[in-house]
Order: C-alpha cells, then structure tokens, then sequence
C-alpha cells in the first residue's frame, strides 16, 4: 500500500503498481488488537529487584519503597518576602511608623524579639523573630531616616510567612512506593539531604540487527543498507533507563540467529530488527522457538509494525522488531517502552494518549490501527497535529520532528480536518 501525503490531507490508500493490495486486515483472526497485544506484555513484564542507586541515576526510574522526611523543611517560620517582620496587631490602623531593630539576613538567627511598635528588616529567607507574626512586602512600606519605616498598609497575621515544615515534617510521607523520580522528586530527595535512593536495577537490554544488506555504521560499506536501528533503538531504550548491550549484526540464517539468541539469560529484554514477517529469510520466530522461547504473540492489527513479535523465555523476554526503521520506533514505543516502564517499577506503564484535532483529513483502509506520525502545535488551548508528508515505514524522514502519533483506530476510515484524534506521544524528542 502506498501512503501518500496531499497538500490538503492524507490519503494512506491508494494503491500503487505492484504493491501489496488493498485488503482489509480485520479479516485475519490472529492478530491480536493493541490492548490485547499489550495486556500479555504487561502480564510478563514485572518491576526487577531492587538497588541503592545515586538520586541522578535513578532519573526515570521508581520508588521501590516509600520514602518517608528526613528533616522538617524550612527548620523555622521564615520570610517568603524581602521587607519587615512585626505584629500585624501594631499596624491594623496603617500607615503606622515603627522602629527598626535590626535586619535578619537569610543563614542568620534573629537577636531580638520584636515588642509593641518595633519591627525588624528581613530578607526572603530570613528566620520569623520571636514577637513577629507577619511580614510587610518592602514594597508596601517607606523608610524613614536609618532606624524607622512606615508601613503603609495594614497586615493580616500570617501573611508572607513561610511556616516551619511547610514542605516536609519530620517522618512524613514524601513519596509512596512506585513513584516516579523527575526532576521534582530527586530535588524533593536532595532537599531532604537523601543521595540515594531504592529503585529497581535498570533492565539488561540486548539489541541484535539481523539482515544480509547491513552494515554497521562504523563500516558504512557501500551497497549495504547501514544499521540505524541498533544505535536509535539503543538511545530509545537507554532513555526508558535500560542497560543496552550492543550484539551487533546477525545475517539472515537460522544458525547465526539461533546461536545469538540462545544463552541471553543473562538479559532481562531481547530486542531484534527485522527478520520477523513471512519472508523466505525471516527466520527470527523460528530461531526463538528453536532456542526453547515460548512465542506469546505474533503480529498485532497496527500499521506500521504489524509483524512484531512477541516472546519471552524464563524471565527474558523478546520483542522482534520489524526491520523497517520507523516499524521498529514505532512498536519500541508501543509495545518495548510501557514493558520498560514497568521494569522500573512504574505504576503508569502505558504512556497515555492525548485527545487533540487532526489539522487535514486522513484516510485509510479498515482494518488495521494506524499510528500516524505526526508533529503537534498548540492553537486555542488544544493540540493539532499534521500528519507528516511521507507515511512509508521504510522511510526514516516519516518520522522527523514527529512529537506524536496520531491514532487512527482499525474501523475508522475517514477523518475529517478539524476532527478529533487520539495522539499518543513518543519519546523521540526530549
Ligand atoms: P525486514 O523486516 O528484515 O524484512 O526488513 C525490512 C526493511 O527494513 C528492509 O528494507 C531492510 O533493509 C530494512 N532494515 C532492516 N533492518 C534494518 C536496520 N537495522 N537498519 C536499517 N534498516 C533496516
Ligand atoms: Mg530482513
């Protein structure tokens, strides 16, 4: 089927030449829907034992157990304002003049105690003193020779004081098991001066390319198609925090295959490329049977990636990945990733999709989903995406400055521009 772009919309149906017909897919029973493909994965996947790792390593991974305060964060009520502490009771009939005792510096213990008529300077920060029970913002006030300052306004009690333990008491929760870290969390960790953190070791990844035309892309030799999968397929699963070891290239014979196959306990995820359809040299579900795997699934009503396989042996499991490029990024993050996030303890394994507007009309054959890739911009508050121009699975720029795919569900035919679409956002983009 060829996929082509129109300048006011995409058509993913037209057939071209000798190409593969057009038929609908849903006339084939084994192919399992996404859900479905998705639920066995999620059934096999579970979250790996637990490490102490460094709080930066552990970005992108989850909490293994919950992770209570260490210290009550701020230690003291403080100043959320540069201005003047003083008893809100004194200046309920502002303006009102009042002298200035000292001025407390953030990292530095009041001296005095404020009574009737007095305040103290105090910068953002700065501890509450004993007698103050509310800060005037500077800018509120007006100072009146080195020693006094009116402030202008009245003050409630409580206003621009930070309390003692509003981030964290001692001993409370701060984040329950199967969290997260970000960015938040980690300097949520440091605050609490944790460096270290239980979350599960990161996944063992293989990645093997199989194929006779590649080359890798250090050899780059001419005439061979050079090896991108490995290296893109690498960074994707690094940044879902696995351990990638690189197997290289395997050619396209059952032993070769076999032989790189066999022997992976040692690895918790098995990812090949190519070799997973029905082509007289296919032979990946062949050599996984034969290195005693047991085949959960192959082939899911999705384009690109219909021919993914699925496996496991053990505790290893195996995706065979298309070998088309953008087949093998695709099902990476619609079938490797949520297994990925749910070896790092992740609560939420399936990256959700968005509900956003297709900004041209698509149309497509029934019968298989498709995940169109898209790039995205933001116009009233909603998400649009444009289908990029080319939609082949061979072509890597089918997937350029893609930030999200665009759902096109299996008996969906027809879109119309300005219809609403579901967009499922991939990791290809930080
Ligand atoms: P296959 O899935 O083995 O039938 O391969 C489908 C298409 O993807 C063929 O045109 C291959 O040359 C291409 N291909 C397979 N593996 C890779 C790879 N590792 N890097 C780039 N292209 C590949
Ligand atoms: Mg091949």
């Amino acid at each position: 089927m060829l996929l082509i772009a129109l300048r006011s919309g995409v058509n993913l149906s037209l057939p071209k030449g000798n190409r593969e017909p057009l038929v609908a897919m849903s006339s084939i029973p084994s192919m399992l829907t996404v859900d479905e493909a998705l639920a066995r994965i999620l059934a096999a996947a579970t979250p790996l034992a637990a490490e102490t790792a460094a709080i930066a390593d552990a970005f992108g991974r989850s909490t293994c157990e919950e992770v209570r305060a260490r210290r009550t964060v701020p230690p003291w009520d403080n100043s959320a304002m540069d201005g003047y502490a003083l008893r809100s009771a004194d200046v309920t009939a502002a303006p009102v003049r009042l002298q200035v005792i000292e001025t407390i510096y953030a990292g530095q213990l009041p001296r005095h105690q404020i009574g009737r008529g007095e305040c103290s300077r105090i910068m953002t920060g700065g501890p509450l003193p004993a007698g103050a029970d509310a800060v005037a913002m500077q800018e509120r006030t007006r100072p009146c020779g080195d020693h006094e300052v009116e402030i202008l306004e009245p003050v409630a009690a409580g206003s621009f004081v930070r309390p003692r333990g509003e981030d964290a008491r001692e001993g409370e929760m701060l984040l329950p098991k199967g969290t997260a870290i970000g960015i938040a969390e980690a300097a949520l960790l440091w605050s609490q001066g944790y460096s270290e953190v239980r979350v599960p070791r990161r996944p063992r990844l293989a990645l093997l390319s199989t194929g006779d035309e590649l080359s890798s892309v250090e050899a780059a030799a001419s005439g061979k198609i050079i090896d991108s999968n490995s290296p893109a397929l690498s960074l994707a699963s690094a940044n879902c925090g696995a351990a990638v070891t690189g197997l290289g290239i395997a050619r396209d014979n059952a032993e070769e295959l076999g032989q790189a196959l066999a022997n992976r306990s040692g690895h918790d995820v098995v990812i090949t490329t190519g070799g997973a359809s029905v082509g007289a040299r296919d032979f990946v579900r062949d050599a996984l049977l034969a290195a005693g795997a047991e085949v959960i699934f192959w082939k899911v009503a999705i384009k690109p990636g219909k021919p993914v396989l699925f496996a496991r042996r053990a505790s290893t499991l195996f995706f065979g990945l298309p070998g088309n490029p953008t087949s093998s990024l695709v099902s990476f993050e619609l079938f490797v990733r949520p297994a990925l996030r749910r070896m790092t303890g992740r609560a939420d394994a399936v990256v959700p999709s968005i509900r956003g507007r297709t900004e041209v009309e698509v149309s497509k054959p029934a019968g298989l989903t498709h995940f169109i890739r898209a790039t995205t911009r933001s116009r009233d508050g909603e998400l649009w995406a444009t289908p990029l121009e080319t939609q082949t699975s061979g072509a890597i720029r089918s997937m350029v400055g893609a930030t999200h795919l665009m759902v096109v569900p299996s008996q969906t035919t027809h879109l119309a521009a300005g219809d609403a679409v579901m967009l499922h956002p991939v990791s290809w983009q930080r």
